[in-house]
């Protein structure tokens, strides 16, 4: 098989097999093609590779600021060097176009390497003065952290989980999707290449279970999920019993609102990419699509012309705009919302039907679908379906809008597309999202904090503030004189 790791897990340094963990099919989602057979993580494995991050830990916790993030920029550099190998190794793994791969993954992950790791010497205490005595405060690691990641992005996700744990001095255990175990692997490999010691960046491989036992281990100090808010829950939960730190980055139904004034065009690029980028499969995306009515005819209009236009096919093929879902599973998921979706009334206006690609017969590809006339109250437009689907809905005014936008359990991002400069700010100081974006959408530079509001998630990830969810603070009290004591 083409795409056979040297082995299954990456541990202190290593790359290491128990073949008696279940087997894990890694496949093709454009072909339906095997293209790696690994194994799940057994007991053996998952002690091993903690045991391995708490001594890396201990290590990597004594190297200054300075000398971690060199290691880290250092594996920036590599990762960008084979940028092309591992972009195809992406689209391989998820499907995702090599269009969108070569600029969108490995580039990301390497952002946040080399922004963390130029971050790693300035994480510092302070010093309070208490005119005499004083008190100064250490930031110091949390320790063994594990992060476990989702399929669509496991490049990026690998990276975004990596890079602040370890310019905070932490170890990790990371956890790749089932359905996208290749990738971490890489990171692993070059982060070792680069000079990481041993044991401080661990893959395992696994199903739900090995998260789980991961999230309970009473060696881990902290676990970062991406993931669906159900999974969430429960790893939450796992992780209060050892009151354990958590970051959870989990879905969402954004909503994007475009009101009358908007430039269309960009607009309708905005609530395509916030739709369609990845076959759908963003957990930021803009699902629900507010149009004002006045505008929704030409939007619809030209949504269908461009939609329409989309060149779906071959992943590897560089002018191929839309590639196949990730699995057989997320294809039946995505057609039964797009089922629910007619059989409640949306008018679908474009789209609708799987797609059986000449040579890629086998390929979970769906058409990018778009649902008119939706409701609120409608399930495609309240459940993340993380699929081709776009639910446009009408709206007359600001206040109504915004009431309905906010109307979801959800909160991880929103978009308002509008020339009023002074109403683009109101809106989106009125909207309950984490990450927000005026008169674009779906970009998220390492430089910005990224996360959800309500049940999209808690703390962020990117950004200096990833550094408060890595570290924490040991604050010491000095005495410069008598102890003043009543006894
Ligand atoms: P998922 O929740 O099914 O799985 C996520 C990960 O959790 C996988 O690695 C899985 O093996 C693991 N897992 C499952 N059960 C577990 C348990 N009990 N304990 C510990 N780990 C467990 O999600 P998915 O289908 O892989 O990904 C899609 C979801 O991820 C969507 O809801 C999407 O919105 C969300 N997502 C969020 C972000 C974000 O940054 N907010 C980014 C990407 C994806």
């Amino acid at each position: 098989m083409r795409h056979q790791p040297e082995a299954s897990h990456f541990i202190n340094g290593a790359f290491v097999e128990d073949s008696e963990g279940e087997v894990i099919e890694c496949i093709y989602p454009a072909t339906g093609e095997v293209i790696a057979r690994l194994h799940s993580a057994t007991p053996t494995i998952i002690e091993q590779a903690i045991s391995a991050a708490v001594e890396g830990q201990k290590v990597w916790a004594r190297m200054t600021g300075t000398e971690r993030g060199r290691v880290l920029r250092r594996a920036a550099d590599i990762i960008r060097e084979r940028n092309q190998a591992l972009s195809e190794l992406e689209s391989y793994d998820t499907g995702k176009p090599l269009q969108e791969t070569l600029v969108a993954d490995a580039t990301s992950g390497a952002d946040a390497l080399e922004y963390f790791g130029g971050l790693a010497a300035a994480i510092n205490g302070e010093h309070i003065d208490l005119g005499g005595d004083f008190v100064y405060t250490r930031r110091e690691p949390l320790g063994v952290c594990v992060g476990i990641g989702a399929w669509n992005y496991p490049t990026q996700i690998a990276c975004w989980k990596g890079a602040p744990a370890l310019a905070c001095g932490n170890s990790i255990v990371f956890k790749p999707s089932e359905t996208t175990p290749l990738c971490a692997l890489e990171v692993a490999k070059i982060l070792c290449e680069a000079g990481l010691p041993a044991g401080v960046y661990n893959v395992v491989q696994g199903y739900g279970n090995v998260g789980a036992a991961l999230s309970t281990h009473a060696n881990v100090d902290k676990v970062s999920l991406t993931g669906s808010v159900p999974t969430g829950q429960k790893v939450m939960a796992a992780a209060a019993a050892g009151i354990r730190h958590v970051t959870m980055e989990l879905g969402g139904k954004s909503p994007l609102i475009v009101f009358e004034d908007a430039n269309m065009d960009d607009a309708i690029g905005g609530a395509m990419l916030g739709n369609f980028y990845s076959s759908g499969q963003v957990c930021s995306n803009g699902t629900r699509v507010f149009v004002q009515r006045a505008r929704m005819d030409e939007f619809l209009d030209k949504l269908i012309a461009r939609t329409e236009a989309i060149k779906i096919g071959d992943p590897q093929d560089e002018a191929t705009q839309m590639g196949p879902l990730v699995s057989s599973a997320q294809r039946d998921k995505v057609m039964d919302y797009i089922a629910v979706g007619n059989e409640e009334g949306a008018h679908m206006i474009t789209g609708g039907k799987r797609l059986s690609l000449q040579g890629m017969e086998n390929g979970f590809f769906v058409e990018p679908t778009v649902f008119s006339g939706v409701a609120d109250n409608m399930r495609i437009a309240r459940e993340e379906i993380f699929g081709p689907v776009m639910s446009v809905l009408t709206f007359d005014e600001e206040d109504e809008v915004v009431g309905r936008a906010n109307d979801t359990e959800f909160g991880l991002s929103a978009g308002v597309f509008t020339s009023d400069l002074t109403r683009a700010h109101r809106v989106i100081a009125a909207l309950q999202a984490g990450s927000c974006w005026i008169n674009t959408y779906n970009l998220a530079p390492v430089e910005a904090p990224f996360g959800g509001y309500k049940r999209s998630g808690v703390g962020r990830e990117n950004s200096r503030a990833a550094i408060e969810y890595y570290s924490q603070i040991k604050s010491v009290y000095v005495a410069t004189g008598p102890v003043d004591s009543p006894y």
